[in-house]
């Protein structure tokens, strides 16, 4: 018991110490700034967003400080030595490199505050008027088993498997459904796979996801405290896994957390985003953290070398489809997908047997 306690001593003194520079922060910039703005009926609000800014910066700078020379250590993918096919790369990284400020900075934060939180607080309100209290997972775990069931650690790891679950039914869901895929897309068609590559992500996928996200978090009632923890714990690892990195951790570590291995088999072109029919919908390794929802369910796909990543219909030979340079090209052409040419797709999904037939020909 005593590795344990060790490990929720250490939980303790972590979170003691973000919450004073959340405070600090708060004190010497936001507070004053503010005031100055006579915004001062948004302090509580704007504590709570300096929580996810600071959450944000130190992300960043673990992805400078560590993953950053891991992938300059053990590429997965080298550097071409042709200087316009470099600057190419460079090129489609650095879109990467902005999706990541947007996100991390807490841009999309500040729209959910705006666009949905005022949903779900509607909502929750209207529930406890109606006399249905919220109920927690941990309270409700805790009795279980004395000394280590009623623990803050305990508590927030069963927080993390439940919202883990969750991701994982969302992407495979963004598989599934072309409407989705169409969003999520933007995801895959990213060919050199970096740390910044986790945040490439359509706006309106990303508002989706993370509405759900926060639905279930308030629904099995995790502490806003701890909800920055594990937003920032499932990024940091989701940054990790999409690193340019030859990396396993060893057969039982791949099936224990979600590595750069098995995450790249996800974005293995034809790998990880078909069916058993090339063209078809389907894929691999969805798990976000931990691969055991794969394992479970059958998704789970091993010992194969994921090969170029990106999305198949990219290549000259399958069609050339262009998924955008930049940022706005990227958004505006995944709503094309999604709304502008459904008569298209539909005409799509019987052509990849078609342009095999042609390739075998
Ligand atoms: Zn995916
Ligand atoms: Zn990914």
């Amino acid at each position: 018991m005593r590795v344990f306690d060790a490990v929720a001593h250490g939980w303790e003194v972590l979170s003691t110490l973000s919450g004073q520079g959340q405070q600090a922060l708060f004190e010497s910039l936001v507070q004053p700034m503010l005031f100055q703005l006579g915004l001062a009926s948004y302090l509580e609000d704007a504590y709570e967003a300096t929580g996810w800014l600071l959450a944000g910066l130190a992300q960043i700078a673990v992805m400078l400080a560590v993953i950053g020379p891991l992938q300059r250590w053990r590429p997965a993918e080298t550097l071409p030595t042709d200087p316009a096919e470099r600057a190419r790369r460079r090129a489609a990284v650095r879109v990467d490199v902005i999706y990541t400020l947007i996100d991390r900075l807490g841009l999309l934060r500040v729209v959910l505050f705006f666009a949905v939180d005022p949903l779900w607080n509607a909502a929750f309100g209207w529930l406890s008027v109606q006399g249905v209290d919220g109920w927690d997972l941990d309270q409700w775990l805790a009795p279980a088993w004395p000394g280590v069931t009623d623990s803050a650690l305990f508590g927030f790891l069963a927080y993390v498997v439940v919202l883990d679950f969750v991701n994982y039914v969302m992407h495979r869901l963004q598989h599934r459904w072309a409407w989705w895929w169409a969003l999520h897309a933007v995801h895959h068609s990213q060919r050199h796979m970096t740390m910044w590559t986790d945040s490439r992500n359509h706006l309106l996928d990303t508002l989706i996801t993370s509405s759900v996200f926060v639905l279930v978090a308030r629904v099995i009632g995790v502490p806003p405290g701890q909800f920055i923890a594990l937003v920032v714990l499932s990024r940091l690892v989701e940054n990790l896994s999409h690193a340019n990195l030859r990396l396993g951790f060893g057969w039982l570590g791949d099936r224990l957390l979600v590595g750069p291995r098995f995450h790249r088999l996800h974005h293995g072109m034809g790998i990880g985003h078909e069916g058993a029919v090339q063209g078809t919908l389907g894929g691999c390794n969805f798990a976000v953290l931990f691969p055991l929802w794969d394992l479970v369910l059958r998704t789970a796909r091993y010992g194969c070398e994921p090969g170029p990543t990106g999305i198949r219909d990219q290549l000259p030979a399958e069609g050339g489809r262009d998924y955008g340079r930049g940022f706005w090209a990227q958004q505006g052409l995944a709503l094309a997908r999604r709304f502008g040419d459904r008569a298209a797709a539909a005409n799509e999904a019987t052509m990849p047997s078609q342009r095999t037939e042609a390739l075998r020909r």
